[in-house]
């Protein structure tokens, strides 16, 4: 059983994110996603050893949308290493997450592997030498591998609406194509971003996945390596900086940890060897992250003294 204390704490917060009426709004420019109903809130904590502390809708999948692309840069850098930052850059950007001005300056390489354009740089470098069906596939069980839970499917629905509406990525996806960053055909690059974003997790499934980042790249449980320390290290740098967008500087500031948002109302956050953490309220702040969701890990933090910057 987990220790009575985080359970106490995560069942206190998930009570008092009940509660509150300033939920922010539900992310409308991906039609599928604009019906989710606001009034949900999971959160979960996966401490060192392996305890689980759950509140609120902690098993109801949602779409991991922006989360995925932790996972999917984790999968590039196994695949071509150091080779990636060809494609893509390692600085925050300041920008929104589908604003396309920085790339004009850049010759096409977006600023981070986690806004927009950087993560389908990152796609269309697992895309290479495969086919979309194949790179889908592959994303896909590694997120069962990592939650240790087969069970996990793409919602179709959202890919396909995300698809039909995505003429923003579309954009970003042509641009970086005409400066040569982005290699396959544009559309079966963005076929496998729609369909990773669309892949559909709970708090719970997230929580187990993200805890390789927590424990310099092996899950504590199985023992099992999935990147090397320093490459986890890396890749919490990247989500301290990068992970909320131009609310990245608010999201360090508040909640103290590396995290990853995702417009599906998602937040994965890591505290380096203590816990790992997925929290999900689908409405969101101006930036396009979720807001009841940053305020309980800013609670949790607070509580449990685990911001990386100190007590
Ligand atoms: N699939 C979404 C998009 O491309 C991901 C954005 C997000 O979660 N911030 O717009």
């Amino acid at each position: 059983h987990p220790a009575p204390d985080l359970q106490r704490i995560v069942t206190e917060i998930a009570d008092e994110m009940a509660q509150r009426t300033d939920r922010g709004d539900v992310a409308s420019y991906i039609p599928e996603l604009a019906g989710i109903d606001p009034n949900q809130f999971g959160l979960v904590v996966i401490d060192a050893d392996g305890q689980v502390a759950a509140g609120g809708d902690a098993d109801v999948p949602f779409s991991i949308q922006s989360i995925s692309k932790v996972f999917t840069l984790t999968l590039a850098l196994g695949m071509v290493g150091d080779r990636l930052w060809k494609h893509v850059g390692r600085e925050p950007s300041g920008n929104p997450f589908n604003s396309i001005v920085q790339l004009e300056r850049e010759r096409g390489v977006p600023r981070n592997p986690f806004i927009n354009a950087g993560a389908i740089a990152v796609t269309d470098v697992i895309l290479s030498g495969h086919q979309p069906r194949e790179a889908i596939g592959e994303i896909l069980r590694f997120m069962q591998f990592l939650s240790g839970d087969s069970s996990i499917v793409i919602d179709e629905t959202v890919a396909a609406s995300e698809k039909r509406t995505g003429f923003r990525n579309t954009a970003l996806a042509n641009y970086m194509k005409s400066f040569g960053v982005v290699e396959n055909p544009v559309d079966f690059t963005l076929g496998v971003y729609f369909h990773h974003c669309a892949i559909a997790m709970s708090c719970r499934q997230l929580a187990m996945a993200t805890r390789y980042l927590a424990y310099s790249g092996r899950n504590p449980s199985t023992g099992l390596s999935v990147v090397s320390s320093e490459r986890a290290r890396r890749i919490n740098a990247l989500m301290l900086m990068c992970g909320h967008y131009d609310g990245s500087g608010e999201f360090a500031y508040r909640v103290g940890l590396p995290g990853k948002s995702g417009v599906g109302g998602g937040i994965i956050a890591v505290a380096p060897g203590k816990a790992s953490i997925a929290v999900w309220a689908p409405g969101l702040d101006k930036h396009g992250n979720s807001h009841l969701g940053r305020i309980a890990l800013e609670a949790l933090t607070k509580r449990l003294g685990w911001s990386i910057f100190g007590v």
